[in-house]
């Protein structure tokens, strides 16, 4: 089996796709397939990774992986668990292996060349899945297993394989006729080559294009951190005298925050929101509109109605109305703070005597200026406070106290990047796994910040511990410098370490059932609530130091930031969920033909889009949802988690010892952080919470109105 894990904050993609390994290798080895050797129970070789390796390698470990399947599938024995879904685990080792360097590589060091070996096997990674999946032979032999796992004295994880393994297959039409499945893997080939294009379209868009400012007055209310990573950014592209504001979002955001200048930030916002949607090579469009169409095909062949219901039927959610259901109830009080929070801000413009209505490229310059007003707090008065390698001790020091890690510095071991580091994971002396930290940005590094499982942890066949990274997308320093990042910033590490310590805790026994291969919509719970420890008084006292004097953030600050929490949340959300609601209901479409200029300003119109605010994604830059099927019909899934997040969170605020009480951790620890996917999602949070979820939390933890916590 393939399994890529890639989990984001606002990256790409997670998929499952089936399995497969290796019989007797005759040829040698490429050096991208060899076992990971070595320390620390080994580790990924990058020190011998070639470019031009990638695709023969590839070659390779398919050709292997199909012999792996096909003694299976040809296996004389009667169908047992051992001889087949067990099997099945200990296949596509090699391929897992290069997989896991080529997810590195086209995530964070995509250049032509790169993009080019891309390009070439996406399409063939999906053959090669149909081709797992579409195995009539092999199909027969899981269902088998599958029929009869309550009656062949399977322990409860050995069944709950068996009945993920073959909803793997169902799901993916092992159970069609020849002429359906011909088609199939005609759609899932084409597709693959559309998410590629689609996402390297987004990357040129964010490379070719900038915005300089020529001269001092373009750079007024910028502050300094700003005009000199922007100056950076300039001297990268030869603009030396220059400053550039690129096209991603960690260089808009701060330049539309802090810019008084109201025309660059138009200029600056429209540029950046019509990313893929410019009617030239990279537009993504008419690529939106096939994906669209392809999908919905494929979700009747599998016999659902839409690609929707074929998604969200493997999800905690069930179906999509559950996950409309839970949107627009969080839609209409959202959307009445967001009147409210413009109100706010027309009062701040019309007193400057500015003479605006508060446009989309107005939005968050005057949320701040409200947030100072009503709540006295400077982002610039936050950020010496945060030094990101103060956090990431921070983070370590919170994973300690909550599951008893350790984590030291490895050097030495092989990284794909130099500014990359690695650290060794340990529990009371014994090795857990390693971390892998991509702090920086860098051209060809996808934006935005993710998680990414390099090797999952299992123990069926001997004791796998995990290997596992966190990507950020941070301005690098000069040495000596300190790198400053905002709040949120400082809570995307929280939450990104989230997920590595999902894989991190792992304990089960079969690698598909490991660490963060949980159902979509939940996997972003753990993450949500590891963003809970940043703003705990233990971790900032310790660790949000000034970096000029060493001095803690004042407690007078922190109370500030604290009771600021629910500020702007009616843009967030909003922001959010109109992204979340036109990926549903374009998923909902079925085979209706969609332009999606059309169908996103129709759709809008439709739910009461609030004017001032444009979608967090538009469909041309939608990522999540076309550069993969990690997050199609599937973007609900932070809100759906957030659900769950802010009912545990009350669950840590109840307890005696607040975020650290031990019984509470432990239960953490012991029902979701530890079990993977060997328990249905539902059951593990009633299991930990002693009951099933409820909205109420998260309207409270967003200050709308909710009924007042018993
Ligand atoms: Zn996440």
């Amino acid at each position: 089996m393939q399994r890529r894990t890639f989990l984001a904050a606002s990256a790409a993609a997670a998929a499952l796709t089936p399995t497969i390994s290796v019989a007797k290798m005759t040829a040698p080895l490429n050096p991208l397939l060899a076992p990971w050797t070595g320390s620390h129970g080994g580790y990924p070789a990058f020190d011998k990774v070639k470019v031009a390796d990638f695709e023969p390698a590839m070659e390779q470990a398919i050709a292997l992986n199909r012999a792996e399947i096909a003694k299976i599938a040809s296996n004389p024995a009667k169908p047992t668990f051992a001889n087949t879904i067990a099997a099945l685990e200990d296949t596509g080792r090699p391929l897992d292996r290069v997989s896991s360097i080529y997810n590195v590589y086209t995530s964070t060091l995509n250049d032509k060349p790169m993009q080019a070996v891309e390009q070439a096997m996406e399409p063939k990674l999906a053959a090669f899945g149909d081709e797992v999946v579409q195995n009539a032979a092999l199909f027969a032999r899981v269902k088998a297993v599958y029929d009869t796992r309550e009656s062949s004295g399977l322990t409860p994880e050995q069944q709950r394989l068996t009945w993920v393994t073959y909803r793997s297959f169902a799901r993916q039409g092992a159970a069609l006729d020849k002429d359906q499945k011909t088609r199939m893997a005609v759609i899932n080939q084409r597709l693959a080559t559309l998410y590629t294009t689609f996402s390297q379209n987004e990357l040129a868009d964010e490379e070719a294009w900038s915005m300089t400012l020529e001269n001092e007055a373009d750079l007024a209310g910028l502050p300094d951190w700003l005009k000199a990573s922007a100056a950076g950014a300039a001297k990268d592209k030869g603009l030396v005298g220059k400053w550039l504001i690129t096209n991603t979002r960690s260089s808009m955001e701060p330049f539309l925050v802090y810019s008084t200048r109201r025309d660059l930030r138009e200029k600056g916002f429209r540029m950046w929101t019509l990313r893929g949607d410019n009617d030239d090579a990279h537009d993504n469009n008419a690529i939106i509109t096939e994906i669209l169409l392809l999908r919905a095909e494929k979700a009747r062949l599998l016999g659902f109605k839409t690609h929707a219901h074929w998604i969200t039927d493997n999800q905690m959610a069930g179906t999509p109305d559950a996950a409309m259901d839970l949107m627009l109830k969080v839609w209409t009080p959202a959307k009445a703070r967001v009147a409210e929070e413009v109100a706010d801000m027309q009062k701040v413009a019309d007193a400057e005597g500015a003479g605006i209505q508060i446009a989309p490229w107005d939005y968050r310059h005057y949320a701040e200026k409200v947030r100072k007003a009503k709540y006295d707090i400077d982002e610039n008065e936050i950020k010496p406070y945060l030094q990101m390698e103060k956090l990431r001790e921070g983070m370590f020091w919170a994973a300690g106290q909550l599951y008893g890690f350790e984590f030291t510095p490895v050097q030495g071991l092989p990284v794909a990047q130099p500014d990359i580091r690695v650290f060794e994971v340990t529990r009371a002396g014994k090795r857990v796994g390693l971390w892998y930290f991509d702090p920086y940005a860098r051209a060809g590094k996808n934006s935005g910040a993710w998680m990414n499982a390099y090797r999952t942890q299992e123990r069926f066949r001997s004791d796998v511990t995990p290997v596992v990274s966190n990507n950020a997308n941070f301005v690098k320093t000069a040495p000596g410098e300190p790198v400053l990042v905002s709040w949120d910033d400082a809570s995307t590490m929280f939450h990104e370490f989230g997920h590595a310590l999902h894989g991190l805790n792992s304990n089960v026994s079969y690698p598909t059932l490991s660490g963060t291969h949980v159902a979509r919509d939940f996997v972003e719970f753990p993450s949500q609530l590891n963003e809970h420890w940043l703003p705990t008084k233990e971790v900032l006292s310790r660790f949000a130091l000034h970096y000029k004097t060493g001095a803690a953030m004042p407690d007078a600050l922190v109370a500030k930031i604290k009771k600021a929490h629910t500020f702007n949340k009616g843009f967030d959300t909003v922001e959010y969920l109109a992204s979340a609601i036109v990926d549903m209901k374009a998923h909902l479409a079925g085979e209706r033909k969609i332009d999606p200029r059309t169908f996103e300003k129709e759709t809008l119109a439709e739910i009461g889009m609030p004017p001032q605010i444009v979608m967090r994604h538009r469909m041309p830059q939608f990522g999540h949802i076309f550069s993969g099927d990690g997050y199609s019909a599937g973007y609900y899934d932070y809100i759906w988690a957030d659900t769950l997040t802010a009912d545990a969170a009350e669950a840590f605020e109840d307890a005696p010892g607040g975020f650290y009480d031990k019984p509470t951790a432990k239960r953490l620890h012991d029902d979701i952080m530890s079990v993977g996917n060997t328990i249905e999602a539902r059951e593990a949070f009633h299991r930990f919470r002693g009951r099933d979820v409820t909205i109420d939390a998260l309207m409270r933890d967003r200050g709308f109105p909710a009924p007042a916590r018993t």
